[in-house]
């Protein structure tokens, strides 16, 4: 069983696909930090984000197992993560490890931008979340105060801008709903009633399934 929960930056896709792989007792992955392991990578190395090979090579050669910093889930690693992401050999080196990891038992769910169009396109349940971009930017600001990162909302909406547009319109693995996911928008939700939508909507994947 695989559950691909995607969407936009600070959507709540994480916390969502947390809660649903504690629900279901499955693995669970966020690939959005591969992503920044590899910004990460290149950034230590003093290197540019937006030299393909230095991204390439960062991917090539990542190890997660070696990476729990606290500075992947920093603004400015995200932004870089969102700059290596769109380069085809960088998506293509992180590819196999994902699909891996989904093929799990008893299950997995994985959250990010493709997992639904192009890690797992047979995912049995696909969650596309989504939010208003100001209802986005006061939740990550409020991450990030709650780490001690302050930065203006205004900063932070224009981050999420920035980030939806190159996400949005790469041409490789761009961010897009897969045809038959369900689509969750969470601008009027707190966090247990998400929940809850998408508890009800995998179980009815399930159901369909096992009939
Ligand atoms: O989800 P998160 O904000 O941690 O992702 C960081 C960046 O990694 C995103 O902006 C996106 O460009 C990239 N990403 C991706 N595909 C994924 C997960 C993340 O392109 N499956």
């Amino acid at each position: 069983m695989i559950i691909a929960v995607d969407g936009p930056a600070a959507a709540g896709k994480g916390t969502l696909a947390r809660a649903l792989a504690a629900h279901y007792g499955y693995h669970f992955l966020d690939t959005g930090s591969l992503y920044r392991m590899v910004a990460l990578a290149v950034l230590s190395l003093g290197q540019d984000p937006r030299d393909p090979q230095a991204a390439t090579r960062a991917a090539e050669t990542l190890d997660p197992r070696s990476w729990t910093a606290e500075a992947l889930r920093d603004e400015s690693v995200g932004q870089a993560a969102s700059i290596v992401a769109a380069f085809p050999p960088v998506r293509t080196a992180l590819l196999a490890l994902q699909r891996n990891f989904a093929a799990q038992k008893p299950g997995a769910v994985l959250d990010g931008r493709d997992i639904g169009t192009v890690v797992c396109p047979e995912a049995e349940a696909k969650i596309f979340v989504t939010a208003s971009p100001e209802v986005r930017a006061r939740r990550r600001s409020a991450e990030l105060a709650e780490r001690g990162e302050t930065v203006a909302y205004e900063d932070v909406l224009a981050d999420i801008h920035e980030r939806d547009a190159r996400d949005r319109t790469r041409s490789f693995a761009p961010l897009v709903p897969a045809g038959d996911a369900h689509v969750l928008d969470t601008t009027d939700l707190d966090i247990s009633a998400a929940v809850a939508a998408a508890i009800r909507f995998v179980d009815s994947r399930v159901a369909k399934h096992s009939a």
